[in-house]
């Protein structure tokens, strides 16, 4: 029997010293029931909690650990900048080596600046949005998340078209209700949004396939719509790639489906498993990043030796022949054997994979949008996860996240993962 007391004691401790016991809500557990387990140590595929147990692990740090948790290389080439000194406040020469890999590799990045997180990539490009084009409003999707910041913090309202609601307290409703919203893969509902608000929208941002309301893929002509839509208005298009971003491919969602947008922002896998954002684009538009130009943003760690050395090694790693082929076979494989022991336990399910991206959801497909994916059956999802933990299987504690692979999965993960499925889909049918 699995024994977490070591986890529980821990985590009880945690709620006291922290709001809800963690440093980011979802590791918290809440939407899937249970207790989180505190990780010791992680190597590979792997993840070791306190009491022992070893996990096979498909969140990957959320999406960082492509090449594998602590890949020698990565930490080798930790040790050396180590001794270097961990933060200059000055220009490094690791800042031109990642930026030049990030602008080979990502077809719309023509110059980059780095910052410390995803969501200060996106609130940043937001600004930059807004600067370039002189307008205020931006269009985002309901169910895709592009950091915490207040902009962001918004969706739909039932029959609110057009008015922003903030979905957290402290979020101004003046800056909710520059946030325009609309359902994923829904291109009409994008062109009303320009007709209502003409020379007032600044851009679109999405995430090019989106796995923070669970797994959806674009719809054919879907991003294709949005890239004519926004140049016909003189506005913006931004992909969010913080999670697709050399993980679709190695230049990320727009390499792989040949859209280019203006703007795009970048973190998870860019930094390797340490802190790392980016965003990036076209010249003339990233041109007006200070001190270039007037749009201000700063960073005191932005850029530093040992962010960058985990970026640039783990985009090495990638780079390899054959990485990509790796992870779409994985990643495949595993997501037919998942949807197969579903079926076979007669439970609806629908879900698919992109390279190193997958998800489902238990209820009937397709799913193309997140009130589409709200008819997923959230009570027996949670009974899913309870059950695959105490096999050793760590899934996202969430019915609406993407899962990940990652170089380190090897078959054997993959098979014991998909013969754990099928005896846990028995269990909760
Ligand atoms: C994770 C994520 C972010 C936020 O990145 P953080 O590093 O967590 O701040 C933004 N956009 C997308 C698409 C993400 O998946």
């Amino acid at each position: 029997m699995h024994n977490t007391t070591r986890s529980q004691e821990l985590f009880s401790a945690a709620q006291t010293l922290m709001p809800g016991g963690v440093s980011s809500p979802v590791r918290a557990f809440r939407s899937v029931g249970g207790q989180p387990i505190v990780f010791d140590r992680v190597k590979g595929a792997y993840a070791w909690d306190v009491d022992g147990n070893r996990y096979i692990d498909y969140i990957g740090s959320w999406g960082p650990a492509i090449c594998g948790h602590a890949h020698p290389e990565v930490i080798g080439a930790l040790h050396e900048a180590l001794e270097k000194g961990t933060s200059f406040g000055a220009p490094c020469a690791l800042e031109n080596k990642l930026a030049e890999m990030v602008i080979d590799a990502v077809p719309s990045v023509e110059m980059v600046r780095f910052v410390n997180s995803g969501t200060e990539a996106c609130m940043s490009v937001l600004r930059l949005m807004r600067a370039f084009t002189g307008r205020e409003k931006i269009i985002k999707f309901e169910g895709c998340y592009h950091g915490h910041a207040d902009m962001f913090l918004v969706k739909a309202g039932s029959g609110v078209a057009t008015l922003g609601l903030p979905d957290s307290p402290g979020v101004p409703r003046t800056t909710a209700a520059s946030t325009l919203t609309a359902p994923y893969n829904d291109l009409e509902a994008v062109k009303k949004l320009f007709a209502e608000n003409p020379g007032e929208i600044a851009g679109v941002i999405l995430e090019p396939v989106v796995g923070n309301a669970g797994f959806i893929t674009p719809e054919p002509g879907f991003l294709e719509g949005i890239r004519e839509l926004t140049k016909e208005n003189g506005a913006l298009l931004v992909f969010d790639e913080v999670m697709t971003g050399f993980r679709i491919s190695y230049g990320g969602a727009q390499a792989k489906f040949g859209i280019t947008p203006d703007l795009t922002t970048m973190g998870k896998v860019i930094g390797g498993g340490l802190p790392v954002g980016a965003y990036g684009g076209r010249a003339d538009i990233m041109s007006m990043v200070a001190p270039a130009g007037p749009m201000y943003q700063a960073g005191t760690l932005s850029g530093n030796p040992l962010a960058m050395t985990a970026g640039i090694k783990t985009l090495e790693l990638l780079k390899q022949p054959g990485s990509y082929e790796r992870l779409e076979a994985i990643t495949k494989r595993l997501i037919d054997g998942i949807i197969e022991g579903a079926r076979s336990a007669g439970l609806p399910i629908t879900g698919g994979s992109i390279s190193a991206m997958f998800g489902f959801f238990l209820c009937e497909g397709p799913v193309r949008n997140f009130e589409e994916a709200k008819a997923a059956d959230t009570v027996r999802f949670g009974k899913l996860h309870r059950a695959m933990l105490e096999r050793g299987i760590y899934l996202a504690p969430s019915a609406f996240e993407a899962g990940f692979t990652s170089l380190a999965h090897s078959d054997e993960d993959i098979d014991a993962t998909i013969a754990a499925f099928r005896e846990c889909f028995a269990a909760v049918a």
